[in-house]
């Protein structure tokens, strides 16, 4: 095993994960399963849209020209509904009633909206506004033009993205493969949440990981709970196949019974860390295996989530090609006067309102790593650089929302 650094801070952590994190390779998949995966390839427009200038109100196709003053008479040769196409271009003294999405006539330049008219009988109409050429007029390629770049790789596909994809026609797209990703929980203690034995350590832990994972968009198989065992562990790790990253839980610490860091050594993981200078979450172990990251994660269910939030979504969104790999950094100010010892970044959990033109953030009451309701509710960790020791209330603090509650 190489030589490992004790502790890092979580840049550097974050950078090595990074270092070694690769987009995984593109498929085609269907709109619908491409929703918060990013495109493996740049998109571009293979038809123009819309095909035609449009009319963008029910009112009356005209020639600017005849309608630089109103009032006006105008001629109506014909009506015009989405879908038809006009029998007629629109000579001077001319115009053609038409409904909102309807093509254009040749001839016509504008439309003014049935609001601004009066009808003079069937084949009247009297212009009450003056119109200048391209008034409601929805121009041809307007959307896209062929050809045109849609979508730049790395793109995360949204409900926006999908609806661009569908008005081109595409039904699929191009998008990396989800990340297989292995959930194992380790504890003499823990029991399932469906066997739930009395006096047992329910393992949250690992729907919870998976629920996390999963909805980063990876493909989650829970591996169940191993036992305080060296071997064990080591076995189990040691037989993992066609994972692209693996997340344990719990026995990553310095405890007597703590084997998860030997046990990834022993099953051929090399490791990279297994601390970092942060809280709640400081025991963390790192490496990776043929191409596979081995997060070895703390047990306490809230150290665990957090750590997740912090490295495993980031490595999980670079695998999926995202080109953001983290969530952008906001400034607030806290409502409560924060104390903490220098020497580890701190993640305070915390519901933010936006007040006077200014996100105020609050802690929430309780921040005890083994309290799952330290995080119930948050909405943004409050960021504390290691050398801060103190933020009075109403200083200004950087936020880091959380995905929990999107
Ligand atoms: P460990 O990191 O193994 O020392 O565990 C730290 C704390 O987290 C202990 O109180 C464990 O009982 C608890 N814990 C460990 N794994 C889980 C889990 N999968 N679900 C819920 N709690 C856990
Ligand atoms: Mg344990």
């Amino acid at each position: 095993m190489q030589q490992m650094r004790s502790m890092l801070s979580v840049e550097e952590a974050l950078d090595r994960i990074l270092a070694v994190a690769a987009p995984l390779p593109a498929e085609a998949a269907s709109i619908e399963d491409a929703v918060g995966r990013a495109t493996a390839h740049e998109v571009r427009a293979g038809r123009t849209v819309p095909p035609w200038d449009t009319s963008a109100m029910d009112g009356f196709a005209v020639r600017s020209a005849d309608v630089v003053r109103a009032p006006v008479r105008l001629q109506v040769i014909e009506t015009i509904y989405a879908g038809q196409t006009p029998s007629r271009s629109i000579a001077p003294g001319e115009c053609s009633r038409v409904m909102t999405g309807a093509p254009l006539p040749s001839g016509a330049d504008a439309v003014v909206m049935q609001e601004r008219t009066e009808g003079r009988g069937e084949r009247e109409v009297e212009i009450l506004e003056a119109a200048v050429p391209g008034s409601f007029v929805r121009a041809r390629g307007e959307d896209a033009r062929e050809g045109d770049l849609l979508l730049a790789r790395g793109t995360e596909i949204g409900v926006a993205e999908a609806a661009l994809l569908w008005s081109q026609g595409f039904s699929k797209v191009s998008v990396h493969r989800r990340p297989r990703v292995a959930v194992l929980s380790t504890g003499d203690e823990l029991s399932s949440v469906e066997a739930a034995a009395a006096g047992k350590i329910i393992d949250s832990n690992s729907p919870t990981l998976a629920l996390a994972a999963a909805r980063c968009g990876a493909i989650a198989t829970r591996l169940g709970i191993a036992k305080d065992s060296p071997e064990e562990l080591a076995r189990k790790l040691g037989a993992l196949e066609g994972f692209d990253a693996v997340l344990t839980s719990g026995g990553v610490s310095v405890g007597g019974h703590d084997f998860v860091r030997e046990a990834l050594a022993a099953a051929g993981a090399r490791m990279d860390f297994w601390k970092v200078a942060i809280k709640p979450g400081k025991p963390l172990a790192f490496g990776t295996r043929a191409g596979a990251l081995f997060f070895g994660l703390p047990g306490n269910p809230t150290s665990s989530l957090v750590s997740f939030e912090l490295f495993v979504r980031p490595a999980l969104r670079r695998m999926l090609g995202h080109a953001s790999a983290v969530v952008p950094r906001l400034g607030g100010r806290t409502e409560v006067e924060i104390r903490k010892p220098a020497g580890l970044t701190h993640f305070i959990r915390a519901a933010a309102d936006w007040r006077d033109g200014e996100l105020w953030v609050r802690p929430l009451e309780t921040q005890s790593s083994g309290a799952i309701r330290s995080m119930v509710g948050a909405t943004h960790f409050i960021v504390l650089p290691a050398a801060t020791t103190e933020v009075s209330a109403g200083g200004a603090v950087m936020l880091q929302p959380v995905s929990w509650r999107q």
